[in-house]
């Protein structure tokens, strides 16, 4: 029971306890901040949403004044240990024919594993006496800043949190506490004058070094309600879920990458996504962010793949193409315009041509048949 800490000796020893409990546990990374206020990053959070550039983003945007400050997570937070868990790091070969590409993170359920080892210091701190909550993939705390604070990395130009000669391929999260713990320095690195990530960015979404402007972010527009834009459809190529192209690039810790695609999968078939029930997506996919809930936008990004497809087209997938333009969503009918002109199979259209609903017409109406 260490329920006291008496001087800097102790703070130092009980610190460095849960460090070691926390790698012991599978964490790859730990840090130990001060759980004061992340004003600075309020402050920064509320010019990007005031610029327009959360787009509908909820995740980071929602409540900069709660998620920026951790003792409204736990009153009389005096601590973070905030961690970091390996995900998958690939350059894993492109989605095969029918298939569509999965980000790393999402490629198995590394929050529940980073939210366990998590649990194993917060259960520590219980029960020697202090107060504990874990924080993890919610909106109640910033993460990256947090994981800055406490001397894992730096940020990238990326938006990511770069940790030296390992990267950005992980997830974070934090245990906050009462407990007066001693903290880690931040640490000084920078990317230097590296700009990969900003010249390559399929969509130009990072504006300036560490500003990603969501109306442009690939891994966003997969997860937005609504329309994909059609300015950004062919960029999304042929991905379900998650972007890893700015970390593809990233030059830190290339060397380190690893994968783990014996325990999970990094793509899953076109005709899987079409043809499932609503229960099922969300059975399979239901740890994914997916806008409402509702897996129909996991069937627009299906669709989207399809009309980006660039092997032949396989004859179950045109046909389940062909219902979908008969789909009572409008939504889906649509993209399912889109992606049949886009394969050149414009003939499959005649179904839709006396479709009044708007945002079908205004899709037909882009197309050249319709502007004879
Ligand atoms: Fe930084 Fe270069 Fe990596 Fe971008 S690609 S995060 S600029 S090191």
């Amino acid at each position: 029971m260490i329920s006291v800490i008496e001087n800097a000796r102790e703070r130092s020893q009980y610190s460095n306890m849960l460090t070691d409990l926390a790698l012991k546990s599978g964490l790859d990374a730990v840090g130990v901040s001060s759980a004061e206020p992340f004003t600075d990053v309020r402050i920064e959070l509320e010019r990007r949403r005031s610029a327009g550039l959360h787009a509908e983003m909820q995740f980071t945007f929602r409540n900069p004044e709660r998620s920026t400050t951790p003792t409204r997570i736990l009153e009389g937070a005096k601590s973070l240990i905030v961690g970091a868990l390996r995900t998958n790091s690939p350059n894993l070969p492109e989605a095969g024919p029918g298939k569509m590409k999965i980000g790393a993170y999402a490629r198995c359920d590394y929050y529940s594993i980073l939210r366990s080892a998590l649990n194993v210091v917060a259960e520590q701190l219980l029960e020697d006496g202090w107060k504990s909550r874990v924080v993890a993939d919610d909106n109640s705390l910033v993460d990256r800043a947090a994981a800055v604070r406490a001397g894992i990395g730096w940020y990238g130009k990326n938006g990511n949190v770069l940790i030296p000669g390992r990267g950005s391929w992980f997830v974070l999260g934090s245990v906050v506490t009462n407990a007066p713990l001693s903290v880690d320095t931040p640490i000084s690195k920078g990317c230097g004058s590296c700009t990969s990530c900003i010249d390559e960015c399929p969509t130009g979404a990072i504006v300036a070094p560490g500003v990603v402007d969501a109306r442009r972010c690939l891994a966003w527009l997969l997860q937005a309600p609504g329309e994909i834009p059609i300015e950004f459809r062919k960029a999304v190529g042929v991905r379900i879920y998650g972007c890893d192209d700015c970390q593809e690039v990233c030059p830190v810790g290339k060397t380190e990458r690893r994968n783990d695609s014996a325990s999970s999968s990094h793509e899953v078939a076109i005709i899987e996504i079409l043809e499932a029930s609503d229960e099922e997506l969300l059975d399979t996919f239901g740890a994914w962010y997916i806008a409402n809930r509702e897996p129909r936008y996991l069937r627009r990004n299906a669709l989207v793949a399809i009309g980006n497809s660039k092997t032949p087209i396989q004859d179950r997938i045109l046909s389940v193409l062909c219902e979908y333009l008969e789909n009572p969503d409008p939504l889906l009918r649509a993209h399912a315009v889109w992606a049949a002109s886009n394969i050149g199979r414009s003939d499959l259209l005649e179904k839709v041509f006396g479709d009044s609903d708007q945002t079908v017409r205004k899709e037909l109406e882009r197309l050249p048949e319709f502007q004879k």
